[in-house]
Formats: C-alpha cells, sequence, structure tokens
C-alpha cells in the first residue's frame, strides 16, 4: 500500500520516478545473493545509473563496447562509492550491469547500463533524497586498465608523441582507445560524483518506460524543431540557444566527415553532409551514430602496436595504476 501512495505521489508530482526506488520482484531477485538478512523489499533502495558508453569523453578517449562489457561484469559486487573515496565505507552496492544499444538520446552507439541497491536508514536517508531530487546525479567507474592506444598513430599513450584532442595537420583530431588485453581491465568501485569523465554518465530516470520514453523524446525533437524554427540564429548571436543549435548541427556534420574519412568512407560522407543541410541534429544523430559504431568496429579491441621494451614496459607499469573516469 506504501508503495502504491508513492506511486500516486510520484505519478501527480510528474512521473519522475514511479517507485520511489524500491526493486522490483525480479530486481530483488539480482540483489538477493548479497544480501546476508532476508528482507523486505521495501527496506532496499535501487538505482540505474549510465556508467559508460563509446562517445568521445572529456579527455578524448573512447571506450569500445568491449571494454564496456569487461568493466560491467567486473562492476557486480563492487562498492557503491562518494568521489571515489576509498578510504570512506561504501554507501551500495552494483548488483547488475550489461551493455545495451544507446538509445535516442543517448550518445554513442553502445552504453554500459550498471543498477545499485543500498539499505533504507539513518546513513542513507541523505543521500536517497537527494539522489530522488536529482542534485546527486553523475556516476563515475574506477577501474584498471591495459593500455589507451592513439587513433593517429596505433601507439600506446605513453609511447606516442600527441597529445589528446589536439589537431594533426591533416586536421585529425587525436584520441585514445582503450584497448590492449581486456582481462587487465577490472572496475573497482563505480563513484556517484561531481561530474565524470563520460559525457552522459548519470542517473536514468526509474520511472522511464519504453512508450514513455518514445514519446517523450518526440516531444522534445518537436520542441527543439519548434525552437529552431522561432530563433533563426541571427549572425554574431552566440548566447542564443539557437547559436548553440546550430554550432552543435554543424560539429555533428564536420564529426560525420571526420569519421567518414577514418573509416574510408569519404566520399558517401560528403555527400550526406550536402544532403542534410539545414536537416535538424535529430535527423542527422542516427546517422552519425551508424558511423561512429562502424568507427569501433575499426579500432576493436586487440593489442595493437609494438611490444615495449623491458625499460619502457617499466616505465609504463607505474602508469598502470586504477583510473577513474
Ligand atoms: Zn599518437
Amino acid at each position: 500500500l506504501e508503495t502504491r501512495r508513492y506511486e500516486v505521489l510520484a505519478h501527480v508530482a510528474g512521473g519522475a520516478s514511479s517507485d520511489s526506488g524500491i526493486p522490483s520482484e525480479a530486481e530483488y531477485a539480482q540483489i538477493r545473493p548479497f544480501l546476508l538478512e532476508v528482507m523486505p523489499r521495501e527496506r532496499l533502495y535501487r538505482r540505474r545509473m549510465l556508467m559508460a558508453n563509446d562517445a568521445l569523453d572529456r579527455r578524448f578517449q573512447v571506450m569500445p563496447p568491449a571494454v564496456q562489457a569487461r568493466l560491467g561484469e567486473t562492476l557486480v559486487g563492487k562498492a557503491l562509492l562518494l568521489q571515489h573515496d576509498h578510504e570512506r565505507l561504501p554507501v551500495g552496492l552494483w548488483y547488475d550491469a550489461k551493455v545495451r544499444p544507446a538509445q535516442a538520446g543517448e550518445l554513442g552507439s553502445t552504453v554500459l547500463e550498471a543498477s545499485f541497491y543500498m539499505a533504507r536508514g539513518s546513513r542513507s536517508d541523505g543521500l536517497i533524497a537527494d539522489l530522488d531530487a536529482g542534485v546527486l546525479r553523475y556516476g563515475s567507474l574506477g577501474f584498471a586498465y591495459d593500455k589507451r592506444i592513439c587513433s593517429v598513430c596505433q601507439l600506446d599513450y605513453y609511447r606516442c608523441p600527441h597529445s589528446p584532442g589536439e589537431m594533426t595537420e591533416d586536421g585529425e583530431q587525436v584520441q585514445l582507445v582503450w584497448g590492449g588485453d581486456l582481462s587487465r581491465y577490472e572496475s573497482h568501485e563505480g563513484s556517484l560524483v561531481s561530474l565524470g569523465c563520460v559525457r552522459g554518465a548519470e542517473m536514468i530516470r526509474q520511472g522511464y518506460r519504453e512508450g514513455d520514453r518514445m514519446e517523450g523524446i518526440e516531444k522534445i525533437i518537436a520542441r527543439i524543431d519548434a525552437l529552431e524554427a522561432r530563433h533563426k540564429p541571427a549572425a554574431g548571436d552566440k548566447d542564443s540557444l539557437a547559436a548553440d543549435g546550430q554550432a552543435y548541427r554543424e560539429h555533428c556534420l564536420a564529426e560525420l566527415s571526420r569519421i567518414g574519412k577514418l573509416i574510408g568512407q569519404e566520399s558517401e560522407a560528403a555527400a550526406l553532409a550536402q544532403a542534410f543541410e539545414g536537416a535538424s541534429v535529430a535527423r542527422i544523430l542516427p546517422v552519425l551514430q551508424g558511423y561512429e559504431k562502424k568507427l569501433n568496429e575499426k579500432f576493436p579491441v586487440s593489442p595493437i602496436g609494438e611490444q615495449l621494451t623491458a625499460d619502457e614496459a617499466e616505465r609504463v607499469v607505474n602508469y598502470r595504476r586504477p583510473v577513474s573516469l
């Protein structure tokens, strides 16, 4: 009954959540192996988060789906921390993580979706309130890895002469692709942070159902189209939303050309860019995501590059500490 009341309240409040974080029967079955005491579902709190994707992150890194999957399978049973602080006790536990195709509105072509739970009580009350209010919302994985491969010279980051994000003379952006030996990858924890390195790594609204989601996205697209029509970007008006939208669209078209070149479909990309002249971002993005997927297939996870000398290897070992995204 209590659950039902929350559901009704949440619905009236705008449908941000329909279950106040109480695990469903199926979710409880996934959590059950971790419990030392049998307790009712209502005493637990669980949420879903997007923790990784294969879009370019804030440090110009790209995580292929195979690495996402490996980090997902090693995350289950690990701690939910605050700000990667190992000195403090965990606030929750990750009980499920899986890679799935990105949905409309999400970056990249695949995402790692992970679920944590915590026990309700005085220690978690404040956290739960902040999570429900959307104040605590960003996520970040702490993990051990093997290497990051430069997209331009294919060498390990610590051996390559480039800086992530810089543009080469050929107009190619230097990006780092997580790669090497998958077995060296292991999630150590997943944290709630003020802002993570992965764009889009944040809480997933629990109340979403597929239908609601699609309807919501269609409304958002219609709203963007209406805004675009109303605010034609005035020349020099860099501050307006419309100008931002214009800049983002140009960015998408530039990305299309850049990735087209990387995957050897330069002329097709050029034709598409021309066809997309004046099209909305919503129409360009699915094609761009398809291109990003092909790019990932072209740079799969496998040892690439030369073997390190003993001297270099020793230097690299020092860098092979867990990182936080
Ligand atoms: Zn390089």
